[in-house]
C-alpha cells in the first residue's frame, strides 16, 4: 500500500471516530457500516502489510542465494561469515572490497551496542547481496549492566522479524589484543536468559563469548540444557588460553563430548594466527593447529572432530576495527588450512552451508 491510500483511509477513520454522525448528516446505520468498513480495511492492511514483509525477507533469501551461487559458479567455496564487528569506522566498501578478494559471499554485520541493531538494517538496504541483517552485539556498558532498555530493544528487534541473527554477546571475556574488557556476566545471568529465550522464540542463532575454563563451563551446559531450542554459536573453538585452568579444552575431545551432549550447540573456529601467543597468558591459544619449521598445518585430532560433526561449525572473522588489517590472513588461514584439509561435502558446510542453515532454517539447496 501507497502513503497516498494510507492517508485517505486515515483521514477517512478519523472522520468516522471523531465526531457525532448527526453533525455530520450521516444515518445511524450507515454510520456502523462505515465503521465495520474501516475495522475491515485496518485488518486487512495488517494482514496485507505482514504478507508484504514475509516476501520482502524471501527476497532477501534469494539475493543472498544469487551471491553464493556465483562465486560457486567462479570455482571458489564461498564463505558466510559470521562472526564480523561492525563499529562504523570502517567503511563498508572496503570491507567489501575485502569480501570480494577472499570470496566471502555474506557477512553477518554485527554491529557494537552503541550503533543499534538498525545499522545492520541499514548497510543491508545499501547492499542487499553482502550483509545480513544481525542484531547488535553485546559488548558494552549496557549489556554488560543489564541494562533494561537495552534488554527490551533486543527483544523488540529479535521479535520484528528483520534480523537473522544476533551478537556476539559477552559472558567471561578476558582483556583482548583490541579491548581491555575483563568482565564476566554468567551465562545464566538474567540478561543472557533474554537471549536465550529470544532464540528459542524466534528460531534465530545467536554468538556467545564465553573462556572455555572448567569452572566456567557448568553455567553454559545448565544453559544449553534448559533452553534445547535456543541455537548458539559459541565463538573461537580450537583455542586455548590456559591448559591449567581451561584443561577440558586442552583437546578436541573435550569439544567432541559438549557436541555430542547438545545438538544446539555450535561453534566457529578460532581466528588468531597459528603460534601466535595470548598475551594474557603467554600461551600459543589457536591449539587446532600444529604448528612446526615445516610449516603449518590443521592438527589430526581437530580435522577428524570436523569431519565426524560437520553440521557443527561454521566460520567467523572476528575483524574489528583494530584488526581490520588482518582480514586477508585470517581468510587465507581458513581456506589454505583448514578448508583445504577437509573432504569436499565437510568443506562446503562449514564454509556456507551450516550458515546458510543456522540464519535461513533451511538447508542448502544447489
Ligand atoms: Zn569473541
Amino acid at each position: 500500500m501507497n502513503s497516498g491510500t494510507a492517508n485517505k483511509l486515515l483521514t477517512c477513520t478519523f472522520f468516522i471516530c471523531c465526531g457525532k454522525p448527526e453533525n455530520r448528516g450521516i444515518k445511524e446505520e450507515d454510520f456502523a457500516m462505515l465503521k465495520t468498513l474501516t475495522t475491515v480495511i485496518f485488518a486487512l492492511i495488517f494482514i496485507l502489510s505482514n504478507d508484504a514483509f514475509a516476501l520482502d525477507k524471501n527476497e532477501q533469501v534469494r539475493i543472498f542465494k544469487e551471491r553464493i551461487k556465483t562465486l560457486i559458479k567462479q570455482g571458489t567455496i564461498p564463505i558466510i561469515d559470521v562472526e564480523y564487528h561492525h563499529g562504523g569506522k570502517i567503511e563498508t566498501d572496503r570491507l567489501i572490497g575485502r569480501m570480494d578478494e577472499n570470496g566471502v559471499a555474506l557477512t553477518w554485520l554485527g554491529p557494537n551496542e552503541k550503533l543499534g541493531s538498525e545499522e545492520s538494517i541499514r548497510q543491508n538496504e545499501l547492499h542487499p547481496d553482502r550483509f545480513v541483517p544481525t542484531i547488535v552485539h553485546g559488548d558494552g556498558k549496557l549489556w554488560h549492566g543489564s541494562d533494561k532498555g537495552f534488554l527490551e530493544k533486543l527483544a523488540k528487534d529479535a521479535r520484528s522479524g528483520k534480523y537473522f541473527a544476533m551478537g556476539e554477546f559477552e559472558a567471561r571475556h578476558y582483556p583482548s589484543s583490541t579491548n581491555n574488557r575483563n568482565v564476566h556476566l554468567p551465562v545464566d545471568s538474567e540478561a543472557m536468559k533474554v537471549v536465550f529465550e529470544l532464540s528459542s522464540e524466534t528460531g534465530m542463532p545467536f554468538l556467545l563469548h564465553h573462556e572455555a575454563e572448567d569452572e566456567l563451563l557448568p553455567e553454559l551446559e545448565r544453559m544449553l540444557a534448559k533452553y534445547p531450542k535456543a541455537k548458539l554459536i559459541w565463538c573461537h573453538v580450537g583455542r586455548n588460553r590456559n591448559p591449567v585452568t581451561w584443561n577440558k579444552f586442552s583437546k578436541a575431545d573435550g569439544v567432541r563430548d559438549l557436541i555430542k551432549k547438545y545438538p544446539n550447540l555450535y561453534f566457529d573456529l578460532v581466528q588468531s594466527k597459528p603460534g601466535s601467543k595470548y598475551h594474557g597468558t603467554g600461551y600459543q591459544d589457536a591449539i587446532m593447529y600444529d604448528v612446526s619449521s615445516w610449516g603449518v598445518s590443521l592438527d589430526a585430532e581437530w580435522e577428524k572432530l570436523f569431519e565426524e560433526f560437520p553440521d557443527r561449525f561454521v566460520i567467523g572473522s572476528d575483524i574489528n576495527t583494530g584488526r581490520f588489517g588482518n582480514y586477508d590472513r585470517v581468510m587465507d588461514t581458513f581456506r589454505s588450512i583448514v578448508l583445504k584439509e577437509l573432504s569436499k561435502p565437510t568443506a562446503e558446510k562449514i564454509a556456507f552451508k551450516n550458515a546458510w542453515k543456522l540464519m535461513t532454517g533451511k538447508d542448502w539447496e544447489d
